[in-house]
């Protein structure tokens, strides 16, 4: 528990200190247990966080332990946890590149790069919902199976993992991808890898691994 609290604002002040949070943007929470969420609250520097300030969940949404109010996103939250058993973290954040393109409403799902094809998988974009409502996780709801990250029109970026590290890692990769496929449209016009050449990619993320070909 204390190392899911260190680990969670460890995550907060990376975000904060790589500019993906402006203000007071942007929310991170964990899986503590069966019925157990991990949350920061709502309103306050991601950078700033002490680890007495993160609030502690049930699946319903009560909180449980901790002062104040958790992020106004967390119906967002628990729709992800409640929808999908392999999530053990969520991370949502403003990063400039990525949200630029939720604001142009184009998604990042041609596979540009091989690290994010490996890692993240396709990118889809969740038409535009009024954030901390209801709304937000019915805008999820055509695309939360199958995906790891997601743009959200016209807001930011929503990123889950098994584990705070792997969501935190998709989020920076997002981000890295977004600035690329920007820099590539400026010089003409992003590349995608073929068919042959996603096929090939994963026989060599098994052959790493040490598995056999299916
Ligand atoms: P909270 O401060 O309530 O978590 O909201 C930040 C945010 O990014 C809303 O989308
Ligand atoms: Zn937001």
């Amino acid at each position: 528990m204390t190392d899911l609290r260190a680990a969670l604002v460890a995550a907060c002040r990376r975000l904060d200190g790589l500019g993906f949070v402006a203000a007071t943007d942007g929310n991170l929470s964990c899986r503590l247990g069966p019925d157990r969420l991990l949350v920061t609250p709502s309103g306050r520097s991601k950078g700033e966080l002490e680890a007495n300030d993160l609030l502690v969940t049930d699946l319903e949404g009560r909180v449980v332990e901790g002062d104040g109010r958790p992020s106004s996103e967390l119906p967002m939250h628990l729709f992800v946890y409640r929808r999908r058993d392999d999530v053990g973290a969520v991370v949502h954040a403003h990063p400039p590149a990525a949200s630029g393109f939720a604001v142009a409403g184009i998604d990042l799902t041609e596979p540009v790069m091989p690290e994010i094809v490996l890692t993240v998988g396709p990118i889809p974009l969740a038409r535009y919902a009024t954030p901390s409502t209801a709304d937000v996780p019915r805008s999820l709801e055509p695309l939360i199976d199958g995906h790891q990250a997601f743009l959200l029109e016209s807001h930011g970026v929503l990123c889950v993992g098994r584990h705070l590290t792997e969501a935190l890692h998709r989020m920076e990769r997002v981000e890295h991808v977004a600035r690329v496929d920007l820099v590539a449209r400026l010089l003409g016009r992003p590349r995608a890898l073929s068919d042959g050449e996603v096929l090939a990619l994963f026989d060599a993320a098994r052959a790493l691994r040490g598995e056999r070909e299916p």
